[in-house]
């Protein structure tokens, strides 16, 4: 189902759980301000998810709440992480659903990373 993304922040989410490592993820990096893990039903051969460590529901949320500090470190991480894996040069996407007509499914803002093979049309038609 998806969530509402004008709801406020539950601190029993799934990714909040992983942050505090309650459940376990496999992690790619880790730094202040993010943490980055292999999606658990991977879409691409590559498909990883970057977080906030900061509790926010969706990029919404984040945009308008976030700190500058907090703002240009996960966008820093979310670069970084794609560096890493080497997905520069072939390319990559990025997503980040928001809500109820995007699908967003988990309550704390998530970017999906995507690599791997040539990722096709931009959205299902
Ligand atoms: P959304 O639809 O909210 O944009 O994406 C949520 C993503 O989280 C999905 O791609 C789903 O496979 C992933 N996911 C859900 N639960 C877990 C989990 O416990 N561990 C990991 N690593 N990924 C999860």
């Amino acid at each position: 189902m998806p969530i509402d993304a004008t709801l406020a922040y539950d601190d029993q989410n799934i990714f909040a759980r992983i942050l505090r490592g309650e459940i376990p993820a496999k992690k790619v990096h880790e730094d202040e301000h993010a943490l980055a893990f292999h999606d658990i039903n991977a879409q691409a051969p590559v498909h990883i998810l970057v977080i906030p460590k900061g509790a926010y529901v969706s990029w919404d949320d984040f945009s308008a709440r976030g700190s500058e500090a907090e703002i240009a470190g996960f966008v820093r991480a979310v670069g970084k992480v794609a560096r890493n894996l080497g997905l520069v040069a072939p390319g990559y996407r990025l997503l980040a659903n928001t809500g109820g007509d995007a699908g967003q499914e988990v309550p704390h803002l998530h970017v999906h990373l995507f690599g791997g093979r040539h990722l096709g049309p931009m959205l299902a038609r």
